[in-house]
């Protein structure tokens, strides 16, 4: 049946606006506080994005049918200089850009055009992903939107950076950032191409001395300084001679430029050759000789200082860069100099257990290795330096460090090259190249008098990690990530130049950061409801108004005479924060841990009492189109408006959820959605044929199926509370159906006509339990049932007021196990069936095999032990005659799942021959057309031509068919 599902969206959700459904405000019920991650809103949404807003509305919604009062706002964040970049680009007339917001956002010509201030940008996108929002059904409390430059929300952040730099927690001071260059602005996650945030490797920097020339190396192991046999130039790189303050340093132009970055005064002398130094010595900072500087090809210019030391025995690189100098080969060795080079043999001076004396060697050769330019040397490089960085002990020729760990002694040793003056700190960055959205390859800047938040402050830690403690997070798998980003964090800079939002109240020059304006205002969503009713003014707003409405600080009466409201309407306020607070889940997606959802407990723990720290976090992966990433480059986003246009919210809400647990990467095509859509229209149907009809007294079957519902029941609500969403919608969807089928055949073969009632309870707690996920549908459906109130308004079926019937599951599977067999020898024999025969065991073995199952429930599977066991009974001793029945059924009882072994131990011994003949006859009759003859293994008179009857086992009967 064809579902016009755009009439149906359109429908409901008229019809959930009617009934200000999700308008909410305190009341006598428990609360809960659901939000996701605001937009920023430079770009409609894609399909990517509605995962965690997907999954943050089917939370609400099933939290709501729980029974709770949820709270489920939305904002969006302005914040930042992404859009200030788009702007520019607009009123430069950027070609590639204008084409984007024509051809795949669809942006009217006009509107274009205004896209020069970009505020305007903002406002559109924020229209656009509103209405995205409402078409997928999200049930979202409108009356609380806000945006991040409103005059409100700037009092709110004033407030906030006041509070923190009372409490030291913001502090000036000089700490590297990631920079842009051409922005003069530090760049973070939000900031750059591509979303990633920029980190920093911190590389210690050895001053070699070449007759009072700075030979720097710059190395991330300084320990293995005492194994240096050499000095790594390369011969086809432009060297530069600098100054750097009151030395004279060799350094590609690159590290040049990177310790301009850092603060170092640099005065460029001289361009020279890397061929010129290949030969020289120069003398290391340790020992009093020096080392030859020879040509290697493996040293990058713009890694480092672009000069390396030589650790041949612990770095594979340079062992084999020695193996290829030894070789002869390469031209820029003279003779002289290759003589010397046979001469140089690593030195080893890092013992470590599992390794040999020389490392890098072994590796090399057992990779195979046999050039420096050998990717393979990069992966060989990390396993030795993970090896010895944590079992590594110093040998002897280590001097005073001798006998020390690695990781121990690291830092002392830094310490002791830098007291000697011969070191010095590069930052670069890790995961360079990191562009900024203007395109410019950012860099490390040492950033002095900048405002920072101390996020390296111990104390502030420690309550972070507690918070963590005390939280719920899903899934539990992603929690030691939290711990190490909150270990790893710095100092990190919370001021900018240029961009929208608010500016440090202290320091008008500059504008709070994005990832710093977005850290509790979850807070506000309860503020921004006045402001939206204009019972409260934004301007009007002050430091002691956010310090009443938080800790309840001061008079009342006082403070809301000062802001032009009443007393009543300000502790209206207060109350309704009380009521709201703490946030019982934050949802976000899986990229914002190492950041956002890291600094919303920072701040939460800064500025709020326990009672109101965050109570679970919820991370998603990301979705993927067809098995490829989404990128704009691909050319495969789907923007969210224009596909729930084609298929429909509910359709593409199943799909997004189904294809993946919360971490997994989802995976959304076009033959997942029609897949979804057939489900759903099948279900559409059925409802329509089904009535409530009284339900009759209940045969076996009835029992059976209401017991595997009052399971689904049970295993839905158990995976909800958990957000295993695609483990629950294939509980309610798919899993369900085999079991259905099943019942359908049973009550056809019997020839029943009174299900209807039956059928209609079925369906009608699976569309409940659908409701949440497909809230459209589930509401057309839920109608069509005869309901009057709303689907998603009902209780959610956490029962269904059935007990599970043990005996009824323990007589289908075994009906279906018999049928099964049968269908099996006809598929062997090929024979058409005229005579169908069956044998139950009798009753000695009945009381063997509760005694073999109840064995096997105790851990006893050993056979010889439960054969003695048996014997040792009278009633069961006759197991003598037959020792195979005790192994055949015991491999019975191992291969059914546990839940059916220990409800066979309750339900007791059942009798087989009755069940079956009642039951199974009409099966048989209806499926193969024959009659079927059921006898005891103990029947004096029975037909068994063929003596199968004593092959009898409980549950296990034996068949005959002719
Ligand atoms: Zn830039």
């Amino acid at each position: 049946m064809e579902i016009d599902w755009s009439a149906i969206d359109k429908k409901w959700q008229k019809k959930w606006l009617e009934n200000n459904d999700h308008e909410i405000d305190p009341n006598n019920k428990e609360k809960k506080f659901i939000t996701v991650a605001y937009p920023y809103p430079n770009s409609p949404q894609h399909i990517g994005h509605g995962r965690t807003y997907t999954i943050a509305d089917v939370h609400s919604r099933y939290l709501r049918m729980k029974g709770f009062n949820v709270l489920f706002p939305m904002g969006f964040h302005y914040t930042g200089t992404p859009i200030l970049g788009m702007a520019k680009r607009v009123e430069a007339n950027d070609a590639e850009l204008i084409e984007g917001f024509k051809t795949l956002y669809k942006v009217p010509e006009d509107k274009i055009k205004e896209f020069v201030e970009p505020v305007k940008i903002a406002d559109y996108f924020h229209e656009e992903i509103k209405s995205g929002m409402i078409e997928m059904g999200y049930s979202i409390d409108w009356r609380r939107e806000f945006t991040t430059i409103d005059p409100a929300y700037q009092k709110f952040i004033e407030w906030q950076f006041r509070n923190l730099k009372e409490k030291n927690l913001i502090v000036q001071g000089s700490h590297p950032v990631g920079w842009c260059p051409k922005d003069q602005n530090p760049v973070s996650q939000h900031d750059t191409l591509g979303d990633v945030e920029p980190g920093f490797t911190e590389y210690i920097v050895i001053k070699f001395d070449l007759n009072g020339i700075k030979i720097p190396v710059a190395t991330l192991r300084p320990e293995t300084l005492f194994g240096v046999t050499n000095i790594w130039i390369n011969p086809q790189v432009v060297y530069q001679k600098i100054k750097v303050n009151d030395e004279i340093w060799i350094t590609s132009p690159e590290c040049a430029r990177k310790l301009e970055f850092l603060g170092k005064k640099i005065e460029v002398i001289e361009d020279i050759l890397g061929s010129d130094f290949v030969g020289q010595s120069a003398k290391a900072p340790h020992s009093s000789d020096s080392v030859l500087i020879l040509p290697a090809s493996f040293v990058k210019s713009d890694n480092g200082t672009g000069i390396v030391m030589s650790v041949p025995a612990h770095a594979p690189f340079d062992y084999q860069a020695l193996l290829d100098s030894k070789s002869g080969k390469n031209k820029s060795i003279n003779n002289d100099l290759l003589k010397n080079i046979q001469n140089i043999e690593p030195i080893s001076m890092i013992n470590t257990e599992g390794l040999g004396n020389i490392p890098a060697k072994d590796i090399v050769e057992k990779m195979g290795i046999s050039h420096q330019d050998d990717p393979k040397l990069e992966e060989a490089t990390k396993e030795i330096y993970s090896k010895e960085f944590y079992d590594g002990i110093l040998a002897n020729n280590t001097k005073q460090f001798a006998g020390k760990k690695i990781s121990e002694a690291k830092d002392e040793i830094k310490e002791w090259i830098t007291k000697v003056g011969s070191a010095d700190i590069l930052l670069e960055l890790t995961n360079s190249p990191v562009k900024c959205r203007c395109g410019t390859e950012c860099v490390v800047k040492l950033l002095s008098n900048q405002w920072f938040l101390d996020y390296s402050n111990k104390d502030w830690k420690q309550k972070a990690h507690r918070c963590f403690e005390g939280m719920n997070i899903l899934p539990n798998e992603i929690r030691s990530e939290f711990d190490k980003v909150l270990d790893w964090l710095r100092e990190r800079a919370c001021a900018r130049q240029h961009g929208l939002g608010t500016k440090i109240p202290w320091d008008k020059e500059w504008l709070v950061e994005s990832l710093a304006d977005s850290v509790i205002y979850m807070a506000f969503y309860i503020i921004s409801k006045y402001v939206n009713k204009k019972e409260i003014n934004g301007n009007d707003l002050t430091d002691e108004f956010f310090d009443y409405v938080f800790y309840g600080k001061k008079d009342s009466g006082e403070i809301a005479n000062k802001i032009n409201i009443t007393k009543e309407k300000l502790e209206e306020i207060r109350n309704e924060f009380l009521y709201f607070y703490p946030v019982d889940s934050r949802h976000s997606g899986r990229d914002l841990v190492p950041n956002h959802l890291t600094f919303f407990v920072l701040n939460h723990v800064a500025l709020f009492p326990e009672e109101n720290w965050p109570q679970e976090i919820v991370v998603n992966g990301s979705v993927l189109m067809a098995g490829k990433k989404m990128s704009k480059s691909m050319g495969n986003i789907i923007p969210l408006r224009d596909a729930v246009r084609k298929h429909g919210a509910d359709p593409i809400r199943l799909t997004i959820l189904i294809s993946a647990e919360l971490l997994q990467d989802a995976d959304f095509n076009v033959e997942a959605i029609n897949g979804i859509k057939n489900k759903l229209e099948s279900m559409y149907e059925n409802s329509t044929k089904t009535k409530a009809e009284e339900i009759p007294e209940l045969e076996p079957e009835d029992k059976w199926i209401l017991s595997m519902l009052q399971n689904l029941a049970l295993n839905v609500s158990q995976s909800m509370d958990k957000i295993r969403f695609r483990e629950a919608l294939h509980h309610i969807l798919y899993d369900f159906d085999s079991k259905l089928q099943w019942y359908l055949k049973r009550t056809k073969s019997k020839q029943r006509t009174n299900i209807s009632g039956i059928l209609h309870k079925i369906l009608s707690s699976r569309v409940l339990m659908l409701s949440p996920f497909a809230p459209h549908i589930a509401e057309e459906i839920w109608e069509k049932l005869g309901n009057s109130e709303l689907a998603s308004k009902s209780t959610w079926p956490s029962s269904i007021g059935i007990e599970i019937d043990s005996k009824s599951i323990q007589t289908e599977t075994l009906l279906k196990s018999i049928i099964e067999d049968i269908n099996n020898i006809l598929k062997v024999t090929k024979i058409s069936p005229k005579k169908i025969t069956i044998y139950t065991a009798e009753q000695w073995k009945s009381k063997a095999y509760n005694s073999i199952l109840k064995n096997v429930l105790d851990g006893q599977t050993n056979i010889g032990t439960i054969i003695k066991s048996l014997i040792a009974n009278k009633e069961t001793e006759q197991i003598k005659k037959d020792p195979d029945f005790v192994k055949k059924t015991l491999n019975d009882i191992l291969s059914e799942p546990v839940e059916l072994r220990k409800g066979r131990m309750n339900v007791g011994q059942i009798d087989e021959k009755q069940i079956i003949s009642s039951e199974l006859s009409s099966l048989v009759k209806n499926d193969y057309d024959v009659e079927l003859s059921v006898f005891s293994e103990s029947d004096s008179e029975k037909y068994d031509p063929k003596n199968k009857a004593k092959a009898a086992r409980p549950f296990k009967p034996a068949i005959l068919i002719e």
